[in-house]
């Protein structure tokens, strides 16, 4: 029969006091960058390439009035990605798109997923 360790026991105990700090710490910091505002995390956000797959696909321009017309019908002159309801980049020059995460896309951009904010 195996004998009871309390110097393991103890270890095993200072490894779950580690961990645990160590995750209030990690809880802590998410939190504080959940608390900053959505616009300045925008800005460090690489910007999202026309030329991405799924850009491309969708037809995104950094410029709206550069549209695809012919390919993408539903372009609406004056629809831009500051007025899109995915857009979250407030007045920013920059800001992310819930499309696309991870990536910030031009305010006078355009795709075929535009949808007017309300
Ligand atoms: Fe711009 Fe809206 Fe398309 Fe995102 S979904 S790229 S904000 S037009």
């Amino acid at each position: 029969m195996k004998k009871f360790d309390q110097k393991n026991v103890s270890g095993a105990d200072q490894g779950r006091r580690r961990f645990l700090a160590g995750a209030s710490t990690a809880i802590g910091a998410a939190a504080l960058v959940g608390a900053l505002p959505r616009q300045a995390r925008a800005d460090d956000l690489p910007h999202l390439s026309p030329t991405d797959a799924t850009a491309q696909t969708l037809g995104y321009v950094e410029d709206a009035t550069k549209a695809d017309k012919a390919k993408f019908p539903t372009y609406v002159a004056g629809n831009t990605c500051a007025n899109c309801n995915f857009y979250q980049g407030g007045a920013a020059a920059w800001g992310g798109c819930q499309l696309f995460p991870g990536k910030a896309v031009n305010a006078k951009g355009w795709c075929s997923a535009h949808a007017k904010k309300a």
